[in-house]
């Protein structure tokens, strides 16, 4: 059973005091902190385009950027946009524009009018003297169609004249700081000063949100922990390039739940490299759990499962835990739908009497096999109590029988 709000955790450790709306979404303050993702498709590929946002915008994700790199990606957006309405998709759309954004949005207005935000790269929008009126473009544009911006600098294409300054002021000091920390300070650097600069073109400082992206995890704490010292900006937090598979979902777990503890963070993204023909929507569930398991969102009910040691026979522990993982996230748009609160609602799968009933007594619904060697007999336990022992070779079913059972008795219709 759940001992504690997610809601009230959540609240507990925020601190941003300053919020951005991006269509119907809200990210900073203290509103929940907000999923999103990115597509790998050709922008200019509507098919492929709309059925991958909608894929991820299905997954959870509550914001979906894409790429905006030229004038055909810009001319699909608004068609995209149409598209997704028309599926009853309302997920904002962000453009990510490099070098050519300030040209893209000028031509085609109807993009910037599509799009729920900009994402600039200060690092990216043009050398030398261009630099400054390119960038000043943008922020023309965006204050022209009421469009918030991330300025979204990147470890990897940091501005160069901020670097070249911030390294000048620290050859001149007695004790020269070591090279990482000058490439640290000069994100930072770069990430504020190009805030303050778009608020003096006149975007309002509630129009602006930031990241510094870098790929390492030491770094990534250290860069978002000055950050949110010295500003108070929401902040887009996000391992960049964090890499494929396991690697990738732990090294930006280690670094994003350092943050979100200390409440710095209010969006998220995970930068999962895709195994081939994987599914984009990957990198969605994994923001997600790391939001749940924290306790700082819920977005589906969560199942424990014990990992299974020589006390389970076979496979059939581990087809149990997977058959009521696979049930939830298929029943899991229909219940969010009807159901109010869900979300919350804890389900353990043990292996074996050791932890088994105990686990299943800490859930809503539990059920605890009885380990090697012994004839399939199951005990259930809901809402702390044991209710029914299930056997035979039926038990998957019927226990997520129980399941949709107990949705439909303890969880309050939502309104039509
Ligand atoms: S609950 Fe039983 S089966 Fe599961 S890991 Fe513990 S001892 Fe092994």
């Amino acid at each position: 059973m759940t001992m504690f709000s997610p809601a009230n955790a959540a609240l507990r450790t925020r601190r941003r005091t300053r919020f951005v709306r991006v269509g119907r979404v809200v990210i900073g303050s203290d509103a929940p902190i907000v999923v999103q993702s990115m597509t790998n498709t050709d922008t200019a590929d509507l098919d492929a385009t709309v059925a991958q946002v909608a894929e991820l915008a299905r997954a959870g994700s509550e914001l979906v950027r894409v790429t905006v790199n030229n004038e055909a990606s810009a001319r699909a957006v608004p068609h995209i946009r149409e598209r997704l309405t028309a599926q009853g998709i309302d997920v904002p759309l962000i453009g990510d524009f490099h070098y050519n954004g300030h040209t893209l949005l000028a031509n085609v207005p109807e993009c910037a009018e599509a799009l729920g935000k900009f994402r600039i790269n200060p690092g990216n929008v043009g050398a030398g003297a261009r630099r400054d009126s390119q960038f000043a473009k943008l922020i023309e544009l965006a204050c022209q169609y009421g469009k918030p911006v991330r300025i979204g600098v990147n470890w990897g294409s940091l501005d160069q004249a901020v670097l070249a300054k911030v390294m000048d002021e620290n050859a001149a000091r007695a004790t020269p700081l070591p090279t990482e920390a000058v490439m640290r300070e000069a994100l930072v650097i770069s990430a504020l000063e190009s805030a303050d600069r778009a608020e003096r073109l006149g975007l309002a400082g509630e129009r602006i949100i930031l990241s510094a992206k870098v790929s390492n995890v030491q770094d990534l704490v250290a860069v978002y922990r000055e950050l949110a010292r010295r500003c108070e900006y929401p902040l887009h937090l996000g391992l960049t390039e964090a890499g494929i598979g396991s690697k990738g979902i732990v090294a930006s777990t280690a670094a994003l739940a350092v943050l979100l503890q200390e409440g710095i963070g209010d969006t998220i993204r995970i930068s999962l490299t895709p195994e081939p023909g994987g599914n984009r929507a990957q990198e969605v569930i994994v923001a997600q759990e790391i939001l749940q398991t924290m306790g700082l969102r819920a977005f589906m009910p969560m199942v424990v499962a014990c990992p299974g040691c020589g006390r389970t026979t076979g496979t059939f522990f581990q087809e149990l835990a997977a058959h009521v993982q696979r049930h939830v996230r298929d029943k899991m748009p229909q219940w969010r739908a009807e159901y109010d609160g869900v979300e919350n609602m804890t389900l353990a799968v043990m292996g074996c009497v050791v932890n088994g009933p105990g686990e299943s007594r800490h859930a809503d619904v539990g059920i605890s096999l009885p380990g090697l060697g012994e004839a399939p007999a199951a005990p259930v336990f809901v809402n702390g109590q044991k209710t029914v022992t299930l056997r035979g070779g039926d038990i998957a079913v019927e226990f997520t029988s129980l399941v949709d059972h107990y949705v439909s008795s303890h969880y309050a219709r939502r309104s039509a």
